[in-house]
């Protein structure tokens, strides 16, 4: 059977004060779950995603206390390396849920790409904000297109991010491979900014929410900019591939955007595992949907988040049982 990976620790001390005591607590109160959400680097908006929903998990714990409506989950959110990081630790049964883009979520859970694990038991959650592919260039680079890169020292992304994998199909919807820069980083999403900058790379490709600490560390630091990438290779993904879609990078989100960026995006989704159990997932989705003007306040790119949209938008995964279940009770399905 696949491991669930999930903690259940009876607190024996709990369960001995409570005999001690007369039965004071009941079972829910002597178990405690330890959830594991995966994200992304430290300066990504995967951070803030599963760092927020632990934090909502923990004040729903904190309510429910008080009420006596205990779920006893424990929530931590580690940075990872990303998206198809946390699919594949997902698959293992070593993370409980995570955050990953809407492509990967499609190819891991349909065996269609051999960047992401086949991973049948995927469950999609909800999605969360719209990921624009950011093309990033160095003030000066000259770099307009992505077929510009070619020759230039590029950041192709560290393996296990989804930044990674999307900037690989654009490369080979370009004909291109890494041989054709004349060097290809595999650096961090932390990393790369500092590093052009530094005037050690000239362009990289990130895919992340509007507005992100990290993008502003190049445009606002050194003067870098987002080209458009609208061109025909882009026309075909967005029209061959249901999780692309054209999106707009709002003028003025950064110092040098002077006039909207056209590019395509996908959408960051949560989701977890079939093996983790209905209870935990339904928990975890009824604190985030109780929660979400908190939610909303916690980073600019979750302002417009929609509960009608959240649990359709992106999600090529099955609902799990146990976030269907909280949309049904509320009549979303
Ligand atoms: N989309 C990126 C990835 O999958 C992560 C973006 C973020 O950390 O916000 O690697």
């Amino acid at each position: 059977m696949k491991k669930i990976g999930l903690t259940t620790v009876a607190l024996g001390a709990v369960a001995l004060v409570g005999a001690t005591f007369g039965g004071a607590g009941d079972a829910a109160a002597q178990e405690r779950k330890f959830i594991s959400i995966g994200t992304g680097g430290p300066t990504g908006v995967y951070f803030v995603v599963g760092n927020s929903v632990c934090r909502m998990v923990h004040k729903e714990a904190a309510e429910g206390r008080k009420k006596g409506r205990k779920h006893g989950i424990r929530c931590a959110a580690p940075s990872t390396g990303g998206s198809t990081y946390n699919i594949g630790q997902i698959c293992q049964g070593e993370l409980e849920f995570g955050v990953a883009q809407s492509d990967w979520q499609f190819h891991a859970v349909n065996g269609s790409s051999d960047k992401v694990t086949n991973c049948p038991g995927l469950r999609a959650v909800f999605s969360v904000h719209p990921e624009p592919f950011h093309l990033i260039a160095a003030d000066g680079s000259g770099i307009a297109s992505f077929t510009d890169t070619k020759g230039k020292r590029m950041n192709i992304g560290n393996p296990g991010s989804g930044q990674r994998g999307t900037t690989e199909v654009l490369m080979s919807g370009y004909g291109m491979s890494a041989d054709d820069y004349a060097v290809a980083t595999e650096l961090t999403s932390t990393e790369q900014s500092q590093a052009l900058c530094d005037g050690k790379i000239d362009a990289y490709g990130y895919t992340v929410g509007v507005p992100n600490a990290g993008v502003a560390v190049a445009t606002d630091g050194c003067g870098a900019y987002i080209a458009n990438l609208d061109g025909e290779v882009e026309q075909k993904l967005v029209a061959d591939n249901p999780f692309y879609a054209f999106t707009t990078i709002p003028a003025g989100t950064y110092k040098t955007t002077a006039e909207d960026v056209t590019t395509f995006g996908v959408m960051a989704t949560f989701v977890s595992h079939e093996s983790v159990p209905e209870d935990v997932v339904y928990e975890v989705t009824r604190a985030v949907m109780e929660n979400l003007d908190d939610f909303r306040s916690l980073h600019p790119a979750f302002r417009n988040l929609d509960p009608a949209n959240m649990i359709k938008d992106g999600l090529s995964a099955p609902l799990h049982p146990g976030a269907a279940k909280y949309y049904q009770e509320k009549g979303w399905m």
